[in-house]
């Protein structure tokens, strides 16, 4: 299949009627959004979003988040939209907020992985909310990878993964967010936040009170458990180099690296610190700073591979804020590999 792709500054650009098109009859199109790129499919249409499965790799039982760009396509999709996703709506859409609520029957256990319930989530981006207008339909769309790569943040990256298997690539440049939707489930007795993105849970709780958080946000899933969130369950984010994030103060971390390295050693440490290491390094971005470390996180374990990499040591970053984001996905990237200094 030839990839088409479309590059897109400005929501009315009539090539994004085309996209809309290719939606409509049950084609694959990777779509920007505000978190990651996206690979959608017209969420009422099995076929097509078995589509997304068999181009991802995906496992079946991972279901998928369904995109809307107007809150009247929400209700159709769910039995009910309770008081407390109203108030989420209103606070976070459009955003990186996704809402899990039992589904109604015009979600297919297809877009479910067979669960009982459907994450809906209304993107900010104009362009997403453009391609989903144009399409007339909701769209189901994870992350645009190779399922258990690290999640696309440009069109180049999506490229990498999809040519020839999609049918086209909308690009309008970097994210801005960089990792993927905070998920918040309201399925159960108390909302659960089952993974950490740019919506942070000090932001949940202003418009909630207090909400759990999954164990799987921080640790392994232990075996046999099931994971409320089925994703979380399989590797993910990972370069082909083993990852080990290094937790203490950047003098100890330059220790480390020294008396461990190989030949091929690479160090993802934040900005400033790649000239003071004894190893090529790639910044991820500043220590202080949960939301550069986010927006840059996916392109540095890319090019972790990019530059060949065996072995990785990682700055561990810090977990308030988007930084518990940062701190779920590279956690993942490193199998949960961390070493205390
Ligand atoms: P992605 O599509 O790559 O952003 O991944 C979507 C994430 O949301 C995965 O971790 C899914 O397992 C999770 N997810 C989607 N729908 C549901 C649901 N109904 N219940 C629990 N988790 C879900
Ligand atoms: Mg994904």
């Amino acid at each position: 299949m030839n990839t088409l792709v479309f590059t897109v500054s400005d929501p009315r650009d009539p090539a994004l009627q085309t996209v809309g098109e290719i939606l409509r009859r049950g084609g694959l199109a990777a779509i920007p959004t505000e978190t990651v790129y996206g690979l959608a499919a017209n969420a009422l249409d099995d076929e097509a979003v078995r589509g997304i499965f068999r181009a991802k790799g995906r496992p079946a039982d991972n279901p998928l988040i369904v995109h809307i760009s107007d809150l009247s396509q929400w209700a159709p999709l769910v039995l009910d939209i309770p008081a407390q996703a109203k108030q989420l709506a209103d606070a976070f859409w459009p955003g990186p907020l996704t809402v899990i609520l039992p589904k109604s029957d015009r979600v297919s256990s297809v877009v479910s992985g067979g669960l009982s319930t459907v994450a809906v989530r209304m993107p900010s981006h104009p362009v997403a909310r453009a391609i989903i207008d144009s399409a007339g339909v909701p769209l189901a769309a994870p992350s645009a990878n190779t399922s258990g790569k690290p999640s696309p943040t440009t069109a180049q990256h999506v490229k990498d993964d999809m040519d020839s298997k999609i049918d086209c690539i909308v690009d309008a440049g970097p994210c801005s967010v960089g990792v993927e939707s905070t998920v918040l489930s309201l399925a159960g007795d108390k909302p659960r936040l089952l993974r950490p993105g740019g919506v942070t849970p000090a932001m949940l709780e202003r418009v909630l009170g207090e909400i759990d958080i999954d164990d799987a946000v921080y640790h392994q899933l232990a075996a046999g458990k099931t994971a409320a969130s089925p994703g979380m369950k399989y590797k993910h984010y990972a370069p082909k180099a083993q990852v080990t994030i290094l937790k203490g103060s950047f003098a100890q971390f330059c220790d480390y690296v020294e008396s461990h390295k190989t030949p091929d050693t690479l160090a993802l440490c934040f900005d400033g610190e790649e000239a003071l290491l004894s190893v090529p390094a790639i910044a991820f971005g500043k220590e202080s700073d949960g939301k550069s470390q986010a927006a840059n996180i996916f392109a540095a374990l890319r090019d972790v591979d990019r530059r060949g990499a065996g072995q990785v040591f990682a700055r561990f970053p810090k977990m308030d804020g988007v930084g518990l984001a940062v701190f779920n996905r590279l956690v993942r990237a490193a199998a949960f590999h961390i070493v205390e200094l």
